[in-house]
């Protein structure tokens, strides 16, 4: 077949050349949204050739920076105007942040179905980089790139207050990973590091609309979840421990995969008391502290 473009005549191999050189990452999928193609850009930006993405879908990149209302607008512009552009986080196979300029557009077919969804994007992870370190991110964990306990400290306060006129019920959640140290110890601090990682991608994964997640500090995280009943708490719970449960750690070297599990302590504060952000806090750690003693691997609730 000839692509003719005026008076030129194109091979269709020249435009598979094109994108092959391209420094752009290209992705072509089917109307399911499974990888059919990637070019070698995406390959040398993203650490993954075809082969291994083969039965997957783009989500696998996926960071945890992004909440799901945040995909769910995309897909709905990409169906309704036929395509998305815009900054997206993804994740590079081993592990590290990757900030993409990303155009993302559904091809349909004759009958308007869609038949395949074409990506193309620019890694612009080094502009980002020098951008933050010109405003110095000071809120962001520079390892796992959710809030610090500086943006804990200085802003949940004034969220609590927020709630708490609006008569909402307020929880805070401290998840810390179960013998860390030994997993450390084990594999080693980097592979450690990509563990902290992977732990805080799958927790950002379960925020839902107005939560937070830091990092406090080691192997240590707390959310903020408001507007939960009790009821809701412990789903919330759940969802966060089963995120950890569901971790497949890849190791260096081997293909053996590693799974850890986290302890979780919340406390629920409701409409009608005012307790500090630190005495609520204290009330999960100790919430915290019983789940680590009964044996790991589960979570407690109490109300503060
Ligand atoms: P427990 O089940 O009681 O929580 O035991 P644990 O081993 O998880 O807890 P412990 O507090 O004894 O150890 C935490 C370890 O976390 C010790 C420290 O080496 C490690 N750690 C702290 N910060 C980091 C980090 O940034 N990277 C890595 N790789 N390890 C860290
Ligand atoms: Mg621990
Ligand atoms: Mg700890």
């Amino acid at each position: 077949m000839m692509i003719t473009n005026g008076g030129n005549r194109i091979q269709p191999d020249v435009f598979r050349r094109m994108i092959e050189t391209m420094r752009h990452g290209v992705i072509l999928t089917d109307e399911n949204r499974r990888f059919i193609y990637v070019n070698a850009a995406f390959t040398a930006i993203t650490g993954y050739t075809l082969d291994e993405l083969s039965g997957q879908t783009p989500s696998i990149l996926r960071s945890g920076q992004h909440d799901e209302s945040f995909y769910r607008q995309l897909w709905h512009e990409v169906h309704t105007k036929g395509y998305w552009q815009g900054e997206i986080w993804n994740r590079r196979k081993n592990g590290e942040l990757l900030a993409e300029w990303q155009n993302i557009y559904a091809l349909l077919d004759e009958n308007g179905a869609v038949q395949h969804y074409a990506a193309i994007f620019t890694d612009i992870s080094e502009n980002k980089r020098l951008e933050s370190s010109l405003k110095q991110d000071v809120y962001i964990d520079s390892l796992t790139g959710v809030y610090n306990r500086r943006y804990f400290n200085e802003r949940i306060e004034q969220k609590m207050n927020e709630f708490a006129r609006r008569n909402q019920s307020i929880a805070l959640m401290m998840v810390d990973i179960d013998y860390f140290k030994r997993y450390n110890d084990r594999y080693g601090h980097i592979q450690g590091d990509k563990c902290l990682i992977q732990v805080a991608s799958a927790l950002a994964a379960c925020l839902r609309k107005g939560e937070r997640l830091a990092r406090f500090g080691g192997e240590e995280f707390v959310l903020f979840l408001p507007g939960l009943d009790e009821q809701g708490l412990l789903a919330a719970t759940n969802r966060f421990l089963n995120s950890a449960r569901q971790l497949e750690l890849p190791h260096e070297d081997s293909p053996i995969l590693d799974t850890v599990t986290v302890s979780v302590g919340a406390a629920l504060m409701t409409p009608d008391q005012s307790l500090s952000v630190t005495a609520l806090l204290e009330r999960a750690d100790q919430a915290l502290y019983r789940a680590k003693e009964e044996g790991r691997n589960r979570a407690i609730t109490v109300i503060a």
